[in-house]
């Protein structure tokens, strides 16, 4: 059996080593590295793909909701709504740039934005909202939508997770996770769901004046060169990255059936086990699959953990501690009532092996083990 990993890039990468292999010698021997005809091309592609009007690349998915942030011309003190229960960098942006990160809970089973903490979070202050779609499904987007419009308020998807999900509306409408909000983000870090072979990132947006700021704000603030309007960040994709991007983009889709069918396996195997709840489906969007995550309910979670290590089967925790409780992000006025779903879920969830490479046998595997894990 193939040594079982959380994600297997080795793997894929041989699958698609011809075209990936063609791409990079191109750049390579054009020597464009910086704003190459690859990075245009793959943010074309991307734009028709999710049905954005812009994408606009960037050095990671932490500087793409910095840059989103900046656009928004935010002004200190001003209040930004995000789950406690996510990445921290969707927090430490807000906080960098002066802004003060209000934090809410997440529902006890889609682990996305909870509709009733967020309306009880928003004040005179609060200027946006970023859902996070995290571990691969949309949040309540058009719960979130219509709360935007009473008050007024910005939202910023954060799409690491989710690229390639669709949402559907009560009417039946569909668009992809990332292009509702006025502004989405994404991480291409190795291991998501659409990854590069290093450090990227993309921000998208509807909107044409905002389009505009974005590239603005992540090419110095420059509106043309040597001009400079307003204050921004030095935050570009890599040509070489763009050039592995733009093969995998045609793979997305059916990496996601792969997870998806590595997910339909798992939740079959662990239905009905005492103790173990697996991953709910929201009901408003298909589900990427970015992580398989359980709820280990009862037992002690470092110990089953111990026992897979054993057998040699990884799993991780997202996430260990939530942003509430880490020293950086601490504030008086979060109480655990306020974290239920939240507090919980740190101790309770472990995320299984899942990608686009796992096969049957691996897979019979890593079910039998969990289970005498649980033992
Ligand atoms: C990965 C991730 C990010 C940050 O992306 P980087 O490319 O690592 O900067 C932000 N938010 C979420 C939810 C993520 O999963």
């Amino acid at each position: 059996m193939k040594e079982i990993r959380m994600v297997d890039l080795a793997t894929q990468y041989q699958r698609i080593k011809t075209e990936v292999d063609a791409a990079i010698a191109e750049v390579l021997t054009s020597t464009q590295f910086i704003k190459g005809p690859q990075v245009k091309k793959f943010e074309d592609n991307l734009a028709k793909y999710l049905g954005a009007k812009h994408v606009i690349g960037c050095a990671n998915g932490t500087d793409a909701l910095q840059i989103a942030m900046m656009a928004l011309d935010l002004q200190p003190g001003d209040e930004v709504i995000t789950t406690s229960f996510t990445f921290l960098a969707t927090v430490e942006v807000i906080a960098l740039l002066k802004l003060k990160p209000v934090l809410v809970d997440v529902t006890a089973d889609t682990f996305t934005m909870d509709i009733e903490s967020l309306k009880k979070a928003i004040t005179p202050k609060t200027k946006a909202i970023v859902p996070v779609h995290l571990f691969g499904q949309c949040a309540d987007m058009e719960a979130i939508m219509d709360i935007t419009k009473q008050y007024n308020l910005y939202v910023i998807e954060d799409n690491a997770q989710a690229i390639g999900a669709d949402y559907t509306y009560a009417n039946g409408t569909k668009q992809k996770a990332g292009v509702i909000g006025h502004i989405g983000t994404t991480s291409f870090f190795p291991s998501k769901n659409l990854g590069c072979y290093g450090d990227g990132g993309a921000v998208f947006t509807n909107d044409d004046a905002l389009a505009e700021r974005i590239r603005m704000v992540a090419n110095h603030g420059q509106s043309k060169q040597y001009v400079h309007d307003i204050i921004g960040v030095n935050s570009r994709l890599d040509t070489i990255q763009a050039a592995v991007l733009d093969v995998k983009l045609q793979y997305l889709d059916e990496y996601a059936a792969k997870r998806l069918a590595v997910a339909d396996v798992y939740d079959a195997a662990f239905a009905n086990i005492a103790g173990v709840t697996t991953p709910a489906r929201a009901h408003n969007s298909t589900h990427v699959f970015h992580q398989y995550t359980l709820q280990l309910d009862g037992m002690d979670r470092d110990i089953v953990r111990q026992k897979l290590q054993e057998k040699g089967v990884p799993s991780m925790i997202y996430y260990p501690i939530p942003v509430h409780k880490q020293k950086a992000y601490y504030n008086s006025m979060y109480t655990n009532e306020m974290f239920r779903s939240t507090n919980k879920l740190c101790e309770t969830v472990l995320s299984l092996p899942i990608h686009t490479e796992m096969d049957a046998e691996q897979q019979t595997y890593i079910i039998e083990s969990v289970k005498q894990s649980l033992k």
